[in-house]
């Protein structure tokens, strides 16, 4: 499929890069680095993410070139989209009236686009871009390197999650001999938060909830505005429900400014997440998905967690 990708590119000269609203650090790396192999390859790329580039990735090369739009404006032949399992995900408009390729790693991924390149057995979707650079015979600068890097970072949870083996720290080597400075890169995304996200952190974890192997906190919009918080401030909270002993599953909700929900749920890896999040029309990976859900937060909650408790692993 791979060579299919490379052929389609080949044909092209004009290509929009996108991924999924509220990018995350493999959507916005992925993208960057995408976007600069085909300027490599002598075409014209632009990379447009509906909502920007997150503050922490805001100092990864290229990223200050990062349109920021609700629709496409322009005239392109193709659109890569990049980690995102759905035009809707990307929620830019006019992008169904392209040709499109999608590049994505998830299990949930869905064959949406013209050309499907899906492989559910890379960490990430920087595994895939890195692949296409190397076939396409284009040289990973190291910009190019520090991108795929902090996204595989990322996206791995730090080269902890389940699917990280000796294969990501082949790539993790190659990305560094090719420039990535994993202590930059680290220091970038992990001490770089904002005062708001550690308050947020505060009142998310004063509402912690335990049942068994579950764990899961919550933030309501109240509290969001009461500290300062974006929306970006939210990702990763659910890790520290995660983290404690004994919990094998943890789930993050919070409110969105249309008083839906969003859950983020992490599981280390005995129960699949990806299927609960597809009960409720959302998706991911086994140890990392999220979903959309109406309110009120005790209802969101009760859903999710029952769905949880329906699994064999839980009872
Ligand atoms: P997060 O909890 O960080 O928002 O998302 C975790 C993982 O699940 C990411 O890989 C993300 O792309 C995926 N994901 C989150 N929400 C949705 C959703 O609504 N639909 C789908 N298909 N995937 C989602």
């Amino acid at each position: 499929m791979l060579d299919e990708v490379l052929k389609h590119i080949a044909k092209r000269n004009r290509f929009l890069l996108t991924s999924h609203a509220r990018p995350d650090g493999d959507a916005v790396g992925s993208a960057l680095a995408c976007c600069q192999i085909l300027r490599q390859m002598g075409k014209h790329a632009d990379v447009v993410l509906h909502d920007g580039v997150p503050r922490i990735y805001q100092p990864l090369p290229f990223a200050d070139g990062v349109v920021r739009a609700d629709c496409v404006n322009g005239n392109y032949e193709a659109a890569i989209v990049l980690e995102c399992d759905s035009i809707q995900r990307t929620r830019l408009e006019g992008l169904e009236n392209h040709f499109l390729i999608s590049i994505d790693h998830h299990q949930s991924g869905r064959p949406f686009a013209h050309v499907n390149w899906i492989d559910p057995y890379a960490v990430a979707t920087a595994e895939m871009v890195y692949r296409l650079a190397r076939q396409a015979g284009v040289p990973i600068s190291s910009e190019i390197a520090t991108c795929l890097y902090t996204a595989v970072l990322t996206d791995t949870g730090s080269f902890m999650f389940e699917g990280t083996s000796e294969h990501t720290f082949a790539l993790a080597r190659e990305l560094v001999l090719a420039g990535a400075d994993p202590s930059r890169c680290a220091r970038n995304v992990y001490f770089a938060h904002s005062t708001a996200k550690m308050r947020l952190l505060g009142a998310a974890l004063s509402n912690l909830h335990r049942d068994g192997p579950l764990a899961w906190i919550s933030v309501t919009q109240e509290q969001m505005e009461a500290v300062g918080a974006r929306e970006e401030d939210c990702e990763g909270l659910v890790n520290y429900a995660l983290s404690i002993k004994d919990v094998e599953v943890a789930a993050f909700f919070r409110e969105l400014p249309d008083r839906r929900f969003r859950a983020s749920l992490r599981s280390k890896g005995q129960l699949d997440v990806a299927a609960v999040a597809q009960v409720f029309g959302g998706g991911g990976h086994k140890c990392a998905s999220g979903c959309s859900l109406d309110g009120p937060l005790s209802a969101a909650v009760e859903r999710v967690i029952a769905q949880l408790r329906a699994d064999p692993f839980v009872q």
